[in-house]
């Protein structure tokens, strides 16, 4: 029983066939998902999923740093009437992205900052997307997420990053593919970060997990890294699916 804490199945890249990628990954023990909206039309096409999957998927509403020049005043009324409703349990994902940089710096920034508000006003967590930008999303943390709860995604980073991530006593490191993968230092982050503050998820359709070939990945593969993850720290897949589904559940107040 796995929770995939990061699918956009809202993307046209499942468009021939949602459907069928749902109940895969519902008939292959994964018992929930939450997507996380990209930018204010994902967001919305991410609720209407949720609606339709009624306490299976779940909905994030925010902007990605590739998009965060979209971002504007209307867009986040939006969201924060979205917020509201049920099926939405996290802000985000939002953060910062300085390998692409497909939106300026500064811009960048203004906007984590609005989503790190707009978490605080609405009693949500942060779904947080960190590329080549950790010392400045520690900074704006620090600042402006004092209290805050969330999500570093897909995390990627060093032992070094991860022990800062873990300071913020309300955040947990999200693993996917990557963690399958060699030359990165990610089993060791996953060994030592406590088993209390650790998620799985995909983040399809992109990082399909080792050993798989698949072009696309999809919720149903979140047993591959979760699997890594087990065999990292010496557990039963049963265990890490049970200590990682119950995070996500408390993190996202999947249960409320
Ligand atoms: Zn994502």
């Amino acid at each position: 029983m796995f929770v995939d804490s990061h699918a956009h199945i809202d993307t046209s890249r499942f468009n021939s066939d949602r459907e069928a990628v749902i109940q895969a990954a519902f008939a292959g023990g994964v018992t929930r998902i939450i997507d996380p909206g990209c930018d204010l039309a994902s967001s919305r096409a991410a609720l209407a999923l949720a609606r339709a999957y009624p306490g299976a998927i779940f909905a994030g509403v925010g902007t990605h740093p590739h998009e965060a020049t979209t971002y504007t005043a209307e867009v986040e009324a939006e969201y924060r009437a979205m917020a509201q409703e049920p099926e939405v349990v996290a802000i985000g994902e939002f953060g910062l992205d300085y390998f692409r940089m497909l939106s300026p710096r500064e811009t960048q920034r203004e906007v984590f900052c609005a989503h790190l508000r707009l978490a605080r006003e609405c009693d949500l967590p942060c779904i947080i997307h960190v590329r080549d930008a950790h010392e400045d999303v520690m900074e704006l943390l620090r600042a402006h997420g004092q209290g805050l709860r969330g999500v570093f995604h897909c995390f990627s980073g060093t032992v070094a990053q991860a022990s800062e991530c873990l300071e913020f006593e309300g955040f947990l490191l999200s693993f996917a593919g990557p963690l399958t993968k060699q030359g990165n230092e990610l089993p060791e982050v996953a060994r030592l970060a406590p088993l209390s503050r650790i998620l799985v998820e995909t983040d399809s359709p992109y990082l399909v997990p080792k050993p798989l070939r698949e072009r696309r990945n999809e919720p149903l593969f979140v047993k591959q890294t979760a699997l890594k993850l087990a065999e990292i720290r010496g557990l039963s897949p049963g265990e890490v699916a049970q200590a990682t589904s119950a995070n996500a559940a408390r993190l996202f107040g999947l249960d409320s």
